[in-house]
């Protein structure tokens, strides 16, 4: 794979500095011959890993060990704070470099389509995700935690991850990284119970099975199913039985588990339910949640051979005071790109952008991660996937010398006179070590630094 390095390298930026972007990077990088700019739009690199992976999580987020050591590369540069569209244009990008990839991921949420969805204490499980990790962007978001429960719809690892944080005391927060505002908002918390609502069975729940017995150990919530809705219906029992599935059977297995726990004297519960269809999301009057009105629903064979919920005509009502949606993340059209609605995704082939109309790759314009397949997988899926578009980024550029690309000085000068406060990887690094020094002195990872304009001025202080 590694060719002779050439006075004149072939130039690639990618944009999206989260998992995709450092593993296309890391991949890219391998040839001697190529150097490539990572933007991002925040100060901080890491994209989900540093805002999405829950704080009590830390051992997850040490992936950043392998996205620093390819930032260590003399042939890497990272501009952050530098947002393509806004501050540079996606045009200006194709015209100085050879290539341009986007890891831009799915910044926005998919929607119920139901009633009351946006009435006052119904958020997103995203936004309660970014506000509690610290994004700058939903820092100032407010979430009545005053109620006494709260539903979550959804039974993905988002879902589980939400519930987990509003089921962990103030104690157990209190040693990660979770950002200050959050972490003193959830110590005012009066939440007792998280009731999560799958819309399937247990055997089609979408979250993985490390996660889902970790629900069994909280130290302060005990978990509950209802024994009814986790037996399960002979669709499934049959499906299970004809393929060569353990990790379902074992999901199965630990719910089952649940169901025959003992009640246990903990200060919190989590309920898990399962073939219930939130159907309206209930006002109080004052323009508040109250409650989720639930479908239940029974399984039945889909066209795809899946198994698909349909109500059975029975309807129940949940009382809840907050209600988190946590239905999926959805992509977000980059202007410039192509976009296909219905997937969230930018159309592609093997991670070369192609032209919807006629088929045609876009000649220089490639996609990885979750704006190329969709909003699937755990973090180390992001490694074969920009995997595959690197081989095409790099069998597209062929074997012989760059030099079609304006040079780093002079994209170095147009950024930033673009954007004079872009900041460079020396200076994350600085950020970086300020917050883990912070942390060691409050016995945490680290303590995040949250508003952008913080992150520059201890930039600026520390000059
Ligand atoms: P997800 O895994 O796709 O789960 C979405 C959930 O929402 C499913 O239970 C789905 O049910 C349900 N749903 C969708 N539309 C619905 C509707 N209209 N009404 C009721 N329920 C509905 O998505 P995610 O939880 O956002 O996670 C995204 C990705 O990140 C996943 O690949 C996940 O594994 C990954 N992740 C991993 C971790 C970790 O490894 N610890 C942590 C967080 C996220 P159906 O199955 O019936 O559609």
């Amino acid at each position: 794979m590694s060719a002779a390095p050439t006075s004149s390298p072939f130039r690639v930026a990618v944009v999206g500095a989260g998992p995709a972007g450092f593993y296309l990077v890391e991949r890219l990088l391998a040839r001697a011959d190529v150097e490539v700019d990572l933007f991002d739009r925040l100060p901080a690199p890491y994209g989900l890993v540093r805002y999405g992976v829950a704080p009590d999580h830390e051992k997850i987020r040490n992936v950043t060990r392998v996205f620093d050591r390819t930032a260590a590369n003399p042939r890497f540069r990272f501009f952050g704070n530098v947002e393509i569209g806004r501050h540079v244009a996606l045009a200006a990008l194709r015209r100085w470099y050879d290539q341009v990839a986007l890891t831009t991921g799915a910044q926005t949420d998919r929607r119920m389509g139901i009633p009351g969805e946006d009435l006052a204490g119904s958020h997103t499980a995203t936004e309660f995700v970014a506000w509690y990790n610290g994004h700058p962007d939903y820092r100032d978001r407010v979430f009545d935690l005053s109620a006494e429960r709260v539903a979550v719809v959804g039974v993905g690892n988002v879902a589980v991850d939400v519930a987990r944080i509003l089921c962990r005391t103030p104690e157990e927060l209190a040693t990660t990284d979770i950002a200050d505002h959050a972490l003193a908002a959830l110590r005012g918390s009066r939440v007792r119970e998280v009731v999560m609502l799958g819309r399937r069975g247990p055997a089609q729940a979408a979250f993985t099975n490390a996660e889902v017995k970790e629900l069994g150990e909280l130290p302060a919530a005990a978990v509950r199913v209802v024994p009814g809705e986790v037996a399960l219906d002979p669709l499934s029992r049959a499906a299970l039985d004809a393929e060569d599935d353990s990790a379902t059977r074992k999901k199965v297995e630990i719910l089952e588990g649940f169901a025959r726990r003992p009640p246990a004297a903990k200060t919190r519960t989590l309920t898990i339910r399962f073939l219930v269809s939130p159907v309206a999301v209930l006002d109080d009057g004052s323009g508040r949640v109250r409650a989720v009105r639930v479908a239940r629903n029974r399984l039945e064979p889909a066209a795809d051979g899946s198994l698909r919920a349909v109500p059975t005509g029975d309807e129940e009502e949940i009382s809840a005071g907050l209600v988190f949606r946590s239905v999926g993340y959805r992509g977000v059209a980059v202007a410039g790109l192509p976009f296909d609605e219905r997937s969230g995704t930018v159309p592609n082939r093997g991670g070369r952008v192609v032209d919807p109309g006629t088929g045609a790759p876009i000649v220089g314009l490639f996609v990885a991660g979750w704006i190329k397949r969709g909003p699937s997988g755990v973090i180390g899926t992001n490694k074969p996937d920009a995997g595959e578009t690197a081989d095409a980024m790099l069998a597209d550029l062929g074997a012989g010398a760059g030099g079609g690309a304006a040079g780093a000085a002079h994209v170095l000068e147009r950024v930033r006179t673009a954007r004079p406060a872009c900041v460079t990887w020396a200076d994350w690094q600085r950020l970086q070590a300020l917050e883990t020094e912070r942390g060691r002195a409050a016995g945490r990872p680290r303590v995040k630094i949250v508003p952008v304009a913080e992150m520059l001025a201890a930039l600026a202080s520390d000059r």
